[in-house]
């Protein structure tokens, strides 16, 4: 290993992918500080799917075992047709750990947070900091200046190395690509916790469940060791409000989300019917970007690459990306071309997964023909087929 004698790194953002990129720059031998915009840490209460290419990272640092313990492992993923409840296919999940090396999880989003706090906190190279929202960031030389906004404070800090995990409203993005433009994507994701003793017996079950149907579609998995049931209605859908980094999680009238599947099988309604409070999030895009990187300054996470939910990827490609980052630190001590390098891994596989998530929003929510299609194409193509198309993104990467 590399040993990065006195060497600071700046973390901009303590979500998911900042905490654990912050976990691999120690590993690397830097000082890091992680300057995080909320005056308290706390995580939406909302679930998360784990994929087997995130949980093996994970295990990496340690977080996995404390992350099982309050996650559930599906024993398949179930995918059903909305209309009538009809079975698409059922793509067995319990030998994850046999094909792909490690398991798939559902999670509450604020346990792997908690999970990964936890072990920053065990860390002593690594210093968290609140109610510190970076602001912008300058090369000076070998180093980079970051301007910080604290309340009405303006401050300043140095570091050899800056990460910007600061999310879809990066700050530090903003600085490298003046020209990126946030556009709605026309699809709006409504999220809502159920205790499980609320729901329908059969909707209780160890499986991720997917419904199809046009112009939107409905997914649900029990989470916390089956206490609770995570569900996320996505529909096509208009956003009027000006995109605001501060209000994009916003309460929502459980009305609109029971009128639109109105008509779906008696199952998915029931399910709907039993969520006690909606959360709205309007899902934003961003153009693909050319790289993630320049001097010593990289992106990672949403700020690098933020994309549609509908491959359970987004936060499995952040915790990829720290890792990706980790290894290109210990491999020289030039940060420049380690940033370059990191690049290298990553623009390619990230920006794959931004656009088969896209390609699968089109698919989710075919209507008419195309659906019929579709679905008659998922019945012949079978569950070993289907989960083949799998292994590219969770299967362990060579590079
Ligand atoms: C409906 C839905 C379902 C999803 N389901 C899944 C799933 O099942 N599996 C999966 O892998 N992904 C999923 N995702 C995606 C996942 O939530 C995100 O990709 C992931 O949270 C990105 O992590 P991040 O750390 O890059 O960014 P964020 O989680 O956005 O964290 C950014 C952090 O930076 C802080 N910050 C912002 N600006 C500043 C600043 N200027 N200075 C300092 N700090 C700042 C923020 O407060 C925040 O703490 C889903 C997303 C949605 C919308």
């Amino acid at each position: 290993m590399t040993i990065h004698a006195g060497r600071h790194a700046i973390v901009a953002g303590g979500g998911i992918g900042g905490l654990t990129a912050a976990l691999y720059l120690a590993r690397a031998g830097f000082r890091v500080s992680i300057l995080e915009r909320a005056p308290v840490l706390e995580e939406v209460g909302a679930g998360l799917q784990v994929p087997p290419n995130a949980s093996r990272i994970l295990d990496d640092l340690g977080v996995l075992e404390p992350l099982q313990r309050q996650a559930l492992q599906p024993q398949n993923i179930r995918i059903r047709r909305g209309k009538d409840g009809a079975d698409l296919s059922r793509l067995a999940l319990d030998d994850a750990e046999t094909r792909w090396g490690a398991p798939y999880l559902a999670a509450h989003r604020a346990d792997l947070h908690r999970a990964l706090l936890d072990r920053v906190a065990l860390e002593p190279a690594i210093s968290l900091y609140l109610d510190r929202a970076v602001a912008g960031c300058q090369i000076r030389g070998q180093e980079v200046q970051v301007g910080i906004r604290r309340g009405p404070l303006r401050l300043s800090e140095t570091a050899d190395l800056l990460i910007g995990a600061d999310g879809l409203h990066s700050a530090v993005r903003a600085r490298l690509y003046a020209q990126d433009p946030l556009t709605f994507s026309g699809l709006t994701a409504w999220r809502g916790l159920i205790d499980a003793r609320a729901a329908p017996a059969s909707l209780r079950l160890p499986e991720s469940n997917i419904w199809f149907g046009a112009k939107q579609h409905l997914v649900h998995y029990p989470i916390r060791a089956g206490q609770c049931v995570n569900v996320v209605a996505i529909i096509d859908d208009t956003w009027t409000a000006a995109p605001n980094a501060q209000d994009w999680d916003t309460a929502a009238d459980a009305g609109t989300v029971t009128a639109r599947f109105a008509r779906w099988h008696q199952d998915a309604r029931a399910l709907i019917a039993t969520v006690p409070a909606w959360r709205k999030w309007p899902l934003y895009e961003r153009p693909l970007i050319p790289s993630y990187v320049e001097d010593r300054i990289a992106l990672l996470g949403d700020a690098a690459h933020p994309m549609m939910p509908f491959l359970a990827q987004g936060a499995a490609m952040a915790i990829e990306d720290a890792a990706s980052l980790g290894r290109a630190l210990r491999a020289t001590s030039d940060i420049p071309a380690a940033l370059k390098s990191y690049n290298a891994m990553r623009l390619q596989r990230t920006q794959r997964v931004q656009k088969e998530a896209k390609k699968q929003a089109r698919i989710s929510h075919l209507s008419g023909p195309a659906a019929v299609v579709r679905d008659i194409g998922m019945r012949m193509m079978g569950q070993k087929r289907l989960l083949k198309r799998y292994d590219w993104l969770y299967a362990p990467q060579q590079s």
